[in-house]
């Protein structure tokens, strides 16, 4: 496999060169080793995740359970600062992670196992599921070997979304949803999952940030031991209402018309963030360019929103009339005490302390 040097980050290492497969349906025809240079704003987001992490656990034992090329674990050692474990079931893999954890002198080890069968084995302070697709397969044994944090990305986002509802009732347990805010419903579907396998585990996850971007959901939560957090965690689960005549939705179940509202999930209801960990992240954030920090400034600012987005374009449509500016109608809804904020999950969009009746209602005078 042909290798060059790059620089991710702040961090040197050498990956596949994808030179010879740019003309290739990639990734489908790529290199031995699988390399996404478009996913390092992904990384990026996760390395500042970790830094913040580090705050309330110092040098953590991180394992990069499907690593790759082990870009992503080798920035967290090289960028942040932990104990490192690279796995990858493709001897060629784990033969670029030795080369690369040499070069960057790095203590961190490299493990040639089934995900399932390490993440069985061992206990590690924090899991990273990055896999193809689904992250339901390793599931099980992420929840049995995370201490204390668990990062897990889901690139099958057609699954989350709606397209397949079959798959996604085979694989998390949840009737899906296809409407207005699908992103965040597709956050919450994953999350419910997880806290449902950590809970197998008497483990229960505190969301602490959530992220949905590209292609891709990508999900960070604190995990701590123990049945009764488990049982309150689960508390937390429960089904997203929407009505098909007046199109609201919410997570009450409180109905603002005289249909019967219809029900997804089973999903996770409670917060989707921690404010003081987004803090944290958005410093790290500082070193890093402008849509990562862009990023970090508009996690902030939701992170105190209120669940549950409406699509402006969308509402305007319903009511017959062009989208307002975000802006003016953020100001409106302030005025009006209702709490509102813009999501990074979706443009021109808002979440809204409201109805969506009260929302139209205020749309309308604008
Ligand atoms: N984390 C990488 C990054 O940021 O570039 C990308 C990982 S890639 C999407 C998924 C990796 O998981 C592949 O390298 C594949 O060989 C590995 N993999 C798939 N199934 C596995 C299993 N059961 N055990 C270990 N590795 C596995």
């Amino acid at each position: 496999m042909q290798l060059t040097k790059v620089i991710e980050g702040k961090t040197r290492l050498l990956v596949p060169d994808l030179e010879p497969f740019k003309d290739e349906n990639f990734p489908s025809m790529g290199p031995d080793v699988f390399y996404n240079p478009q996913m390092e704003f992904c990384r990026t987001v996760s390395v500042c995740a970790l830094h913040a992490f580090t705050t309330e656990c110092k040098n953590p034992e991180v394992c990069d359970a499907l690593a790759a090329s082990g870009v992503r674990g080798l920035r967290y050692a090289n960028e942040v600062g932990c104990q490192l474990t690279l796995n990858d079931h493709n001897p060629v893999a784990v033969d670029l992670a030795k080369q690369n954890i040499e070069r960057l002198k790095l203590k961190a080890e490299a493990s040639h196992k089934d995900a399932n069968v390490l993440l069985s084995e061992r206990r590690y302070d924090v899991v990273d599921l990055d896999p193809f697709g689904t992250p339901a397969p390793f599931l099980d044994s992420a929840a049995r070997s995370a201490k204390k944090f668990l990062m897990v990305t889901a690139t099958d986002t057609a699954v989350l979304c709606g397209v397949y509802p079959k798959a996604a009732k085979r694989l998390y347990g949840a009737k899906t949803w296809r409407g207005d805010c699908v992103h965040e419903v597709a956050l919450r579907i994953l999350l419910g999952k997880i806290a449902k396998t950590l809970a197998l585990h008497e483990k229960a996850m505190e969301p602490v940030l959530v992220q949905s971007s590209d292609h891709y959901l990508r999900v960070f939560v604190r995990v701590s031991k123990g049945a009764t957090k488990a049982d309150k965690c689960l508390s937390q689960l429960g089904p997203f209402y929407y009505c098909q005549k007046c199109h609201e939705h919410n997570l009450d179940g409180r109905e603002h018309c005289d249909n019967k509202y219809c029900e997804a999930g089973p999903l996770w209801t409670g917060k989707l963030f921690d404010r003081d960990f987004c803090k944290a992240a958005k410093r790290k954030a500082r070193s890093y360019d402008k849509r990562v920090q862009k990023f970090f400034d508009q996690i902030l600012e939701e992170s105190e929103g209120p669940s549950l987005y409406y699509d402006i374009h969308k509402v305007a449509s319903k009511l017959k009339t062009s989208a307002p500016s975000t802006d003016k109608l953020l100001t409106k809804l302030r005025r009006a005490k209702i709490k509102a904020t813009k999501t990074h999950m979706a443009s021109p969009a808002l979440r809204v302390d409201c109805s969506l009746k009260d929302l139209k209602q205020i749309m309308s005078r604008l």
